[in-house]
């Protein structure tokens, strides 16, 4: 069976990665890198979620002698400027919760009327260190004025997506997995795997 890498050590990225391969019948096993000894630390010090999931499946890639991919992703707000955009996961510094990371935003958003900001994440896909090919998925919505709802992680309790009148902490996966970020980005990665396997095992480029 093809195999594929996964550039991160977070389970349920890669748990929904393999969830939407079957799901669309896509015979692609995802291998964990827990399964490489000296599976090296990635580094991600570009400016762009483009440039961080292309340097993940690159380092991943290459170290592994295989087909890799990597996600990178963020929230984005308008009237913040894009932040905390690439720098999501640290925007309340290394050790902060999730709770701290929505006060913090919570904080710069106050009396803020223009509440428009995006989900975005990147999926780069390489082999043997070099970049393949990229796909990025987006979902708009609102910061809501203060956080509800207990699903999902990071932070979905203050995000509501368009369309909706409640945070994707509240919707849950059922609506959150059709319309995320990530489930369209993933879909992109998806249809363009589909297009590359070869018959008796293998991608075109491997
Ligand atoms: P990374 O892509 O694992 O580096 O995660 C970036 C950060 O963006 C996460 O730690 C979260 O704070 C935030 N983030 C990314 N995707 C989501 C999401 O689906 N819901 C809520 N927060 C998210």
């Amino acid at each position: 069976m093809n195999q594929i890498l996964a550039a991160t050590h977070n389970q349920h990225k890669i748990a929904e990665f393999q969830e939407m391969l079957t799901a669309n019948h896509l015979e692609i096993q995802i291998v964990n890198p827990s399964t490489f000894s000296g599976f090296p630390e990635l580094i991600e010090n570009g400016e762009t979620f483009e440039a961080n999931s292309a340097m993940k499946a690159e380092q991943a890639a290459a170290f592994a002698k295989m087909t890799a991919f990597a996600d990178d992703s963020g929230l984005a707000v308008d009237a913040l400027h894009g932040a905390p955009g690439i720098y999501s996961a640290r925007y309340a510094g290394e050790n902060a919760t999730d709770a701290d990371r929505i006060a913090k935003l919570l904080n710069e958003m106050k009396g803020v009327a223009d509440r428009t900001a995006r989900f975005v994440c990147v999926i780069s896909i390489a082999h043997c260190g070099k970049r393949i090919a990229a796909f990025r998925g987006e979902v708009v919505g609102t910061i809501a004025q203060s956080p509800a709802g207990s699903k999902g992680f990071g932070y979905d309790p203050v995000f509501i997506p368009a369309g909706y009148n409640k945070t994707f902490a509240e919707l849950g996966a059922d609506v959150k997995d059709k319309i995320s970020h990530r489930a369209r980005a993933f879909e992109k990665a998806i249809a363009f795997l589909r297009d590359n396997i070869l018959p008796d095992g293998g991608f075109k480029w491997s």
